[in-house]
């Protein structure tokens, strides 16, 4: 069994390529030059020079004492809420930023929903002095009004979505039509492990970074580079992806995707896409989604913003049927309250998002002896609004 992407560009049955035809000739430009690209001694030199002197990597890897105390079982954080930016998604727009250049791309273009992902875009567009243009719902721009100012401080175009429902789907249509109308000058950044293949692919490749370090920084605090457990959240599953990616084939390492219940699974108000979804095409990949009787995307629900994706990357569409990794979905009052315990037992304030992840040592027991590792996506600074209205702080 192959955890990984083949050369059809599937995990699996999940994957590929359904994409109009007038968005062929950018889809196969990439699929032809990405590995060779990548892989290049110039590429890789750039790369880890900017991970290491931009990003600030290695991220550590943080035994969490007290948290481990509490839960009676060794926890380790792998520290991606200390990048620039405050979360992991810069792994993948900084390669992606280099292969644009490689592929001679002048523009640059993004969507976003919570606007995270259009930061980490528009950052690296102003270190390599690049147009960039991001497609926002009308609805995300309102609710999300720092990172829509983050994004115009740091010199991009925030372009409004106005069709639709006005938020993420309809931002990535715009995004779509713009990459047909400007196919030879720009490349699209998409921001999480989804997409038509060589998508999902190329952000697993630039985000396992992630678990490339976890390997050696384990081996220099436990003796072994392989945990008994690695857990992450799940929005479109490009954090979890880079903290799974080198484990993929180690059968020793149980890995634990964490989803956002929402107000509960059945509530119909959930990003539980895995145990809710079921076969469809989405954003030009066959995968699991939430979906109404008669193929309808459902309109996801989650207390944060990153998690709430009506769909799931291929590769976990995949890891999720074969049963490799375990699916757990975790409610907005329980990530609340985990996110508040992390805060006050290690000095530390996670994403929302990440806050998912921790809430699974209350309802899966782990032995003393387990190592687990937990992958901190991001930091709550971008939260504090949300936590502020919860906690009534
Ligand atoms: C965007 C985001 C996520 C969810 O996206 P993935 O592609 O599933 O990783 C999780 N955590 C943080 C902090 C994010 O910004």
């Amino acid at each position: 069994m192959s955890y990984n992407v083949n050369e059809k560009g599937y995990y699996g049955e999940f994957g590929g390529a359904y994409i109009p035809e007038m968005l062929y000739p950018n889809i196969e430009e990439l699929r032809q030059n990405y590995l060779k690209i990548t892989a290049e001694p110039s590429f890789q030199e750039e790369f880890h020079a900017l991970l290491k002197d931009y990003v600030g990597r290695p991220t550590p890897l943080y035994y969490a004492k007290r948290l481990s105390e509490k839960f009676n079982t060794k926890i380790y954080l792998k520290r991606e809420d200390l990048n620039h930016t405050g979360a992991h998604k810069v792994n993948n727009t900084i390669g992606q930023i280099l292969l644009a250049q490689r592929l001679g791309k002048t523009r640059i273009i993004a969507e976003t929903g919570a606007g995270q992902h259009g930061v980490a875009t528009a950052t690296v567009c102003a270190l390599m002095g690049i147009e960039c243009v991001v497609y926002m719902g009308e609805v995300d721009i309102a609710r999300q009004a720092p990172n829509v100012a983050r994004m115009k401080m740091l010199g991009a175009k925030v372009v409004p979505a106005t069709s639709g429902s006005k938020t993420l789907k309809d931002a990535t249509n715009e995004a779509m039509r713009d990459w047909i109308n400007n196919p030879v000058d720009t490349h699209y950044i998409v921001g999480s492990v989804v997409g038509p293949h060589p998508y999902p692919d190329m952000v697993a490749r630039f985000q396992a970074v992630v678990s490339e370090e976890i390997k050696w920084q384990l081996r220099e605090k436990e003796g072994r580079s392989n945990p008994d457990y690695v857990m992450a959240c799940v929005g479109g599953g490009s954090n979890a992806a880079g903290a799974f990616y080198h484990y993929l084939d180690e059968k020793d390492v149980k890995l634990i995707a964490v989803e956002a219940a929402g107000k509960g699974v059945d509530t119909g108000e959930s990003a539980a896409t895995s145990i809710l979804g079921k076969e469809g095409i989405i954003h030009g990949s066959k995968t699991l989604l939430m979906q109404t009787h008669d193929g309808q995307i459902t309109e996801p629900y989650s207390i944060s913003a990153g998690l709430d994706y009506p769909g799931v990357g291929p590769m976990h569409a995949h890891l999720f049927k074969t049963g490799r990794a375990e699916f757990i979905a975790i409610t907005d009052d329980d990530a609340m309250t985990s996110g508040l315990e992390l805060s006050q037992l290690e000095g530390i304030i996670p994403a929302i998002e990440t806050s998912h992840a921790l809430a699974v040592f209350n309802y899966k027991k782990f032995k003393p002896n387990d190592v687990i590792v937990i992958n901190l996506s991001g930091r709550g600074d971008k939260d504090l609004d949300t936590y502020i209205k919860y906690f009534k702080l």
